[in-house]
């Protein structure tokens, strides 16, 4: 009788503990999150069990990268500094133990004065692409913009897209998904003089051809673009012209990441590298922040001298490399 007492009063001991451990590990797990927010070099533990590959996401190392591809400047067709850039991304995917493919192409410009320049994408992938039944592309563009006055460093745009599918990709590489992934650094973004239809985007365009080619194109069961995402004051635009449901992931994803005001409700129409993938039917996505400047609405950093390496951050880079990858296993 007294022996089963002890033992009752044993198992109530045993479920209080267990109850207040229960209440005390969730208060760890916030408590970690929270501070992964304020510092990016802690992983959110409820994001390892998410997906490894998000968790092992590093801003500072994304920023060195960032700060490489800003030394090159400028990198617009044409100069030096793009070849080089071309040049970092093959030997860092290689030191990586990645293999990098370059795609060659001539882009026709409108412009009778530039003619025809020579520039190439590179891509890598993470699984087997071509065997596969499906694969995911994550893309963004690492050329420069010509610009009137000052240098483009373009330390966001282009350089921090750059750095990211570098640490994607390597992340990938030690975590990887089911489905194949293939990375792909685009050239020629940007407009060689004015934005317009005709100049602008060739290497997505270009791009697009070649997997028809190859009959790659209808298995990209989804593509996510990256641009101007390394922005330290970061707010991403809900675009528009992306596919609806790989823009619900996204925000899927920062919200279960705690990252409640990184979509903030700004909408806009955006034209990038992900629009040649939508007009032939592929689900497409891009991430971006086109509120580049002091304040909330104000892009004024964009596409000057401005868009250099005070106003990109590290944080920023994780929290975007996180949300990346944790909405493609939404997908
Ligand atoms: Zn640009």
């Amino acid at each position: 009788m007294f022996k089963s007492i002890i033992k009752k009063i044993q198992m109530l001991f045993f479920i209080m503990l267990l109850s207040a451990c229960a209440v005390n590990c969730s208060k760890n797990s916030d408590s970690i999150l929270k501070e992964s927010n304020q510092n990016v070099i802690k992983i959110p533990l409820e994001l390892s069990r998410k997906s490894e590959a998000a968790a092992c996401i590093n801003g500072d190392r994304a920023l060195e990268y960032v700060k490489k591809i800003v030394s090159f400047a400028p990198r617009h067709a044409g100069t030096p500094g793009l070849e080089d850039t071309r040049k970092y991304i093959e030997t860092t995917l290689s030191s990586l133990d990645l293999t990098p493919v370059r795609d060659n192409f001539i882009a026709h410009t409108p412009d009778k004065k530039i003619g025809d320049v020579e520039l190439a994408n590179i891509y890598t992938d993470i699984g087997d692409v071509k065997n596969s039944d499906g694969f995911f592309i994550l893309s963004g563009h690492f050329d420069g913009k010509i610009i009137e006055s000052g240098t483009f460093y373009g330390a966001n745009d282009g350089g921090s897209s750059t750095a990211l599918l570098i640490e994607m990709a390597a992340c990938l590489k030690k975590h990887p998904l089911k489905v194949p992934v293939r990375v792909v650094f685009f050239d020629g973004e940007e407009a060689l003089v004015k934005w317009t239809d005709s100049d602008s985007l060739y290497g997505s365009k270009h791009y697009v051809s070649y997997l028809a080619e190859q009959g790659l194109l209808k298995k990209i069961k989804g593509l996510i673009n990256v641009d101007m995402i390394g922005d330290s004051n970061l707010r991403y635009t809900v675009d528009t012209n992306s596919n609806p449901q790989i823009m619900n992931a996204l925000m899927d994803s920062a919200g279960e990441l705690h990252y409640d005001d990184l979509f903030v409700g700004r909408r806009g129409a955006i034209g990038d590298d992900h629009i040649p993938f939508v007009e032939m039917g592929v689900p497409a996505a891009v991430l971006i922040d086109f509120n580049f400047g002091p304040g909330f609405s104000s892009n004024s950093y964009w596409h000057t001298s401005q868009d250099n390496l005070s106003h990109v951050s590290a944080k920023s880079l994780a929290q975007t490399g996180q949300v990346v990858l944790l909405s493609l296993t939404k997908l």
